[in-house]
């Protein structure tokens, strides 16, 4: 059996360690922090303090590397809802129905999250160093065989390993330590919305039993910024607010900014529901929301692989991205199911991480790039045949809120539990392209499901 180094003890990090065990003699996560016994932020990831929903595939792949722990995040106190029912959601098109589906999401804290999965991991054969940084990978062009790191004490050492896995996310230095050992340019896309986020933790009042997650989505091809706001209830009886604008329409930091941006929203529900709540912490704002996807299934050297926001980094607004990290270790897993551990493993599983980010990066970047003064790095198509997939999934979009069928199969696409062909099935296609003869829920309709939620802020 070989030995594998996995850079970075994100939850990527983490679920790729837990990929790797059975196979490997030796598996080693590098982390440049510290990491907490408790669910409580890390420095090392400032998005933590954001809203953060696992949606179904995401959680399906966890459970499978990990078992028990989607029971252990609702024995914390986690919040399990049904997508749409569960929902109090306005997409472009129109309010979600209340249609009945298989996708759902898992909203807690992303410190309730990577706590409960470092739990988990304790159990396995995985050694964990903490406070060590990676300073650059070792090998030649063709092959990576190590890493050189830094210790806490300042000094330096080598670890070699026969599989090196990048997890070190979106900031990932990887084509940049390439390029010293001599290796070829790694081809890269990026589609940036210039999407800013404002933050801010809330008690909920009367607690989160029933309470959806409710959000005013950014709707693209309008000429203004995208607007959004997102009440994600989490454990402990909280809320985590999250204000959303691409470039042009950012949220601001200051409390008035905070009131002003919801009061500019397609529709004022969450502005409700945030002045029926108390704030219980600072506003936080972010902006590292760039797309960017690195693609080293092209041919990069052996013993090594990208997993995580290290390969492709999405907009959050989607809520996509710790699926991703998820499903990346499901597909490791299941290379290394059929051809073990040895360096030339690296690229099969590329490969299989590849069709992974497929769905996740295409929704993330043709939406992205319907925003105001969206950029791209020009490696995006945009001919006849992409305009018309557009088209197309401008109509399942606005399918899925009158449509059973096309809905169970939208949303169990966006959740990532179903390949994207699935929208192209006939009966999905023909109910997307077919006149409508129903119309959307109103947003009283919408609303009004949910007692709570009228409750608080009124019917509106
Ligand atoms: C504001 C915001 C909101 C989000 N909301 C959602 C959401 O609702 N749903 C969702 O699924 N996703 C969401 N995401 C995305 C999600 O946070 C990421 O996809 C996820 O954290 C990726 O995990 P990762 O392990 O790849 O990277 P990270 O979580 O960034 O972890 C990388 C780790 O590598 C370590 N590291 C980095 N460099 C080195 C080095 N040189 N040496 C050693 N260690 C190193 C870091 O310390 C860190 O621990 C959101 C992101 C943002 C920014």
């Amino acid at each position: 059996m070989s030995t594998a180094l996995v850079l970075g003890g994100g939850l990527a990090g983490f679920l790729a360690a837990a990929a790797l065990a059975p196979h490997a003699r030796q598996v080693t996560v590098i982390e440049r922090g510290n990491l907490p016994d408790g669910p409580v932020p890390r420095r090392e990831v400032p998005q933590g303090h954001f809203g953060h929903i696992l949606l179904g595939g995401g959680a399906d792949a966890l459970d499978s590397l990990l078992p028990g722990t989607v029971d252990a995040l609702h024995a914390a106190g986690a919040h399990h809802r049904r997508i749409p029912s569960g929902l109090l959601m306005r997409l472009g098109p129109g309010w979600l129905p209340d249609h009945d589906s298989t996708a759902y999401l898992i909203a807690c804290s992303r410190h309730l999250l990577d706590h409960v999965v470092r739990e988990r991991l304790s159990g396995l054969a995985v050694a964990v160093r903490t406070r060590i940084s990676v300073l650059g990978l070792l090998g030649g062009a063709g092959r990576v065989d190590g890493v050189l790191v830094e210790n806490p004490d300042g000094t330096r050492e080598t670890l070699p390993a026969d599989l090196v896995v990048d997890a070190t996310g979106r900031h990932s230095r990887t084509p940049e330590w390439l390029r010293t050992l001599g290796s070829e340019e790694v081809r890269e896309e990026t589609v940036d919305a210039g999407l800013a986020y404002a933050a801010r933790l809330f008690d909920a009042p009367g607690g989160n039993d029933g309470f959806p997650v409710v959000s005013i989505v950014p709707v693209p091809g309008r000429r203004a910024p995208g607007r959004g706001a997102t009440v994600i209830p989490i454990e402990g009886g909280r809320w985590i607010v999250t204000l959303s604008g691409t470039r042009g329409g950012e949220p601001s930091r200051s409390e008035a900014g905070f009131d002003a941006f919801l009061g500019s929203l397609d529709h004022p529900v969450v502005r409700g529901l945030v002045r029926a709540a108390r704030p219980i912490g600072p506003i936080r704002t972010c902006r590292s929301t760039l797309n960017r996807r690195r693609f080293y299934e092209d041919g990069g050297p052996a013993g090594l692989t990208a997993v995580g926001d290290a390969v492709a980094a999405l907009n959050p607004v989607y809520g996509h991205g710790m699926t991703v990290a998820a499903q990346c270790a499901a597909a490791m897993r299941a290379v290394l199911r059929g051809e073990g551990l040895h360096p030339g493993v690296g690229a099969s599983i590329q490969r299989r991480i590849a069709q992974v980010i497929d769905t996740p990066w295409n929704m993330a970047k043709e939406q992205d790039r319907g925003f105001p003064g969206a950029q791209s790095n020009g490696l995006s198509a945009n001919g006849p045949m992409d305009r018309l997939a557009r088209r197309y999934g401008d109509r399942l979009a606005r399918a899925a809120l009158t449509d059973p069928a096309v809905s169970a199969a939208y949303f169990d696409v966006f959740a990532l539990t179903a390949p994207a062909s699935r929208l192209a099935a006939p009966a999905v296609a023909f109910a997307a392209l077919r006149p409508r003869r129903r119309r959307p829920p109103t947003a009283a309709e919408a609303i009004g499901r949910h007692r709570r939620v009228v409750e608080l802020a009124g019917q509106l």
